[in-house]
């Protein structure tokens, strides 16, 4: 597996952040996977500067930010021969930094998106990415990771842009009791209005909402969910996204996803189906451990 990796400034600042934070979990799972890291220059300096995947030969350095090194992962997450696609990207976002509205910075997600990869953005996303391949590659779970698998403590926010709606609803129906069992879910209006319908239809209490609904996206339910997400009472977004079309409400998307990057080590996004039933199938393999 070949993976993209880029963090903003803030997170390799000093000791504590982020990009530590997370490789202090993960490294040893990294070797254990024998990952391929595509990196962009800065971030790298960082990693070997602290230490961290020192002689680990599949780390790969890349230019500068401001040289390309973030445009040439998005070339490499839609794809360049063998050697050069890379299987998702880890860009660990400081919403505050300009670098995380560049074009490139969205371009980088949106081909992930096009191309059904894991585009991760948060800690909690890198730590429980990693550990969903470990699970995979059929490894032992990792105790550091356990309470990102605790769902009885979570709410999961569950959305879908129309073109994708009737994948959510088939996606909730296969992993209905898994979803069951969050202490909340959370939707975006007509998406929460057919999760609810179809809970019904599965015997779920006519008298209570299996979803909590917010307004629909267009009117501001993607903005009613990043208040939840920014005061920790949502550590989960399912967001099925048509990246195929304009969207009136882009701000909105927008701002959601720099919500779940303001509270990093808590919070994560899953932007696919195919990501998302790759999730499932991790935590199934974790439970039957
Ligand atoms: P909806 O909103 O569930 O109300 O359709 C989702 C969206 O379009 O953002």
């Amino acid at each position: 597996m070949r993976i993209g990796l880029a963090v903003n400034q803030l997170h390799h600042a000093n000791r504590d952040a982020a990009l530590y934070r997370w490789l202090r979990v993960c490294a040893d799972g990294i070797r254990e996977l024998q990952m391929e890291l595509h990196v962009v220059g800065r971030t790298y300096d960082a990693m070997l500067g602290e230490g961290m995947l020192q002689g680990y030969p599949p780390l790969k350095r890349y230019p500068y930010g401001r040289h390309g090194g973030l445009m040439k992962l998005v070339a490499e997450v839609v794809g360049l021969g063998e050697t050069r696609t890379l299987d998702g990207a880890i860009y660990l976002i400081d919403p505050v930094d300009p670098s995380s509205d560049y074009p490139e910075a969205a371009a980088l997600k949106r081909q992930c998106v096009i191309h059904h990869k894991p585009f991760v953005s948060t800690v909690a996303g890198a730590i429980d990415f990693i550990e969903c391949q470990r699970m995979h590659a059929g490894l032992e779970p990792l105790p550091a990771a356990d309470r990102l698998f605790a769902f009885e403590r979570q709410t999961v926010a569950l959305i879908a842009h129309d073109a994708l709606k009737q994948e959510m609803f088939d996606f909730a129906g296969a992993h209905f009791d898994l979803l069951s069992r969050f202490a909340t879910r959370v939707a975006t209006g007509t998406t929460g209005q057919g999760l609810n319908e179809l809970a019904w239809s599965r015997g779920w209490p006519k008298d209570k909402e299996w979803v909590v609904r917010y307004n629909s996206g267009p009117l501001g339910g993607d903005a009613q969910i990043a208040d939840r997400i920014l005061d920790q009472r949502c550590q989960r977004v399912i967001f099925f996204e048509d990246p195929h079309v304009a969207r009136q409400h882009e701000a909105d998307i927008r701002l959601l996803e720099r919500a779940v990057t303001t509270v990093t080590d808590e919070a994560m996004c899953m932007t696919t189906p195919i990501v998302a039933q790759r999730w499932i199938e991790a935590v199934k393999k974790r439970e039957a451990f």
